[in-house]
């Protein structure tokens, strides 16, 4: 990868140049999967360092297996947790429901492990790797702001150092996140929409918690209207926290600050049991992130495409929103080094690819949503019938998500 910021821009002919607007996870992930397949990659990130906000957030094993696949085994090794199950608890009583085995489980199932990583850290090793490619040219500070196309491409206008540039390119990717300015330019300006949740996220020190929760899993409470989960980060130094509640709290963005005393009153007032109160009182670095989806805007119009959040921000109740972003990349990547010289026609195949399975996949979460939030008795009933389904069986209710495999 080029130093940030020198990048000589015209070096690279255009017809194998790409921009990719946006340096998350999803832009970083394609812009490794393009660079494999020789394309000469230009990525503009609006933000003039990458962001260390953020805290813990699951990888199955379709977005584990599309990374390895990139070579980035050796820059996570030291950053991933993976946890032994999931244990799910019925917040009111605090009494175990079930527990999903991953770990080796999973890794024997799905021939890739689940794995639970600091964002900051993830997004540090897609930068690791990238920076090991020299077609890869990352500039910060360079917002993307305007496309216009033409017959051998696109234009991109974007901001840098307080001046307009313009390149020319094959093709353009919005992977610039739920507030995107791709699809606001180019695919009709299709809105985020407010979801009615609030998504709270702190850490604690593993040591101020008690050992069943500070272990190596994932623990899910489930109440009326609410849930909570908390797993191991930084290599089981720091347990992510994130508490989920309705709300109309609206302001976008992925780091406000969180009023410690609400959220603990939140809960309090719920009857939720000591346990899980104690683990929101814990924390004390509250973040709140306003839950925005994003549906129906189109993954591909002309050599332009969206990917990640930008196309399909989802809710976070299946864990499924940075896969997805992962998952892309790799489609993306595969669709357009088998028609280099045609991105029209290879972002329409890649759309038709993605469409249908994040749908599938958005559905889930509404489903997991309705599901964790249910209010008794029939909250009981659930308790019951997942006992009686057992870990393994509900494992095996993700098998279509997680055996996903570029094909
Ligand atoms: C509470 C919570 C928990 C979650 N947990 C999980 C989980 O466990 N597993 C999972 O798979 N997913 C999870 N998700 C979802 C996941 O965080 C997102 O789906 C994922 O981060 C999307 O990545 P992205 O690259 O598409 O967008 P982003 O990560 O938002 O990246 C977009 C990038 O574009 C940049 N940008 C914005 N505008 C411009 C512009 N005009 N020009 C250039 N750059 C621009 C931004 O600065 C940013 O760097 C969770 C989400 C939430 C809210």
């Amino acid at each position: 990868m080029r130093p940030e910021g020198q990048g000589s821009l015209t070096a690279a002919p255009a017809s194998r140049t790409v921009v990719v607007a946006g340096a998350g996870i999803g832009g970083l992930t394609a812009a490794i999967a393009l660079a494999e397949q020789r394309f000469h990659v230009i990525v503009l990130e609006k933000a003039p360092q990458l962001d260390q906000a953020g805290a813990g957030i699951q990888l199955s094993p379709n977005a584990s297996s599309v990374l390895l696949r990139l070579g980035l085994e050796k820059h996570l090794a030291d950053h991933v947790v993976t946890p032994d199950d999931i244990s799910i608890i019925a917040a009111r009583s605090g009494r175990p429901i079930v527990r999903i085995p991953l770990g080796a489980s999973a890794q024997t199932r799905y021939g890739a492990p689940y794995w639970i990583i600091h964002r900051a850290d993830l997004q540090a090793a897609l930068l690791r790797r990238a920076r090991e490619n020299p077609d890869i040219d990352l500039q910060l500070d360079a917002p993307f702001e305007d496309v216009s196309l033409h017959a051998s491409g696109v234009t991109v206008i974007n901001r840098e150092a307080q001046q307009q540039t313009s390149r020319r390119a094959v093709a353009l990717v919005g992977a610039d996140g739920v507030w995107s300015n791709v699809r606001h330019q180019h695919f009709g300006g299709v809105p985020a929409s407010l979801s009615g949740h609030v998504a709270w996220r702190g850490t604690v020190d593993a040591f101020k918690l008690p050992r069943d929760v500070s272990q190596n899993r994932i623990t899910l409470w489930l109440g009326a209207g609410a849930h909570l989960v908390a797993y191991p980060v930084r290599g089981g130094a720091l347990i992510n926290i994130v508490a989920i509640v309705a709300g109309h709290w609206d302001r976008p963005g992925w780091n406000e600050a969180g009023d410690a005393s609400e959220i603990a009153a939140e809960f309090a007032s719920r009857g939720w049991s000591a346990g899980a109160r104690k683990i929101v009182e814990a924390a004390d670095n509250w973040r709140k992130w306003a839950l925005f989806t994003v549906e129906g805007a189109g993954l591909a119009k002309g050599p332009v495409a969206l990917l990640g959040d930008a196309g399909h921000a989802m809710l976070p109740f299946a864990a499924q929103g940075a896969a997805m972003a992962i998952e892309d990349a790799a489609v993306l990547a595969d669709c357009l080094v088998r028609q280099p010289d045609a991105a029209t026609e290879a972002f329409r195949r890649y759309a038709a690819q993605r469409q249908t399975r994040v749908a599938q996949v958005r559905r889930t979460t509404w489903q997991a949503g309705a599901i964790y939030h249910l209010p008794a008795p029939v909250a009981l009933a659930r308790n019951l019938s997942m006992k009686l389904l057992g870990g393994r069986r509900l494992l095996s209710q993700r098998d279509w998500i997680y055996d996903w495999r570029l094909a």
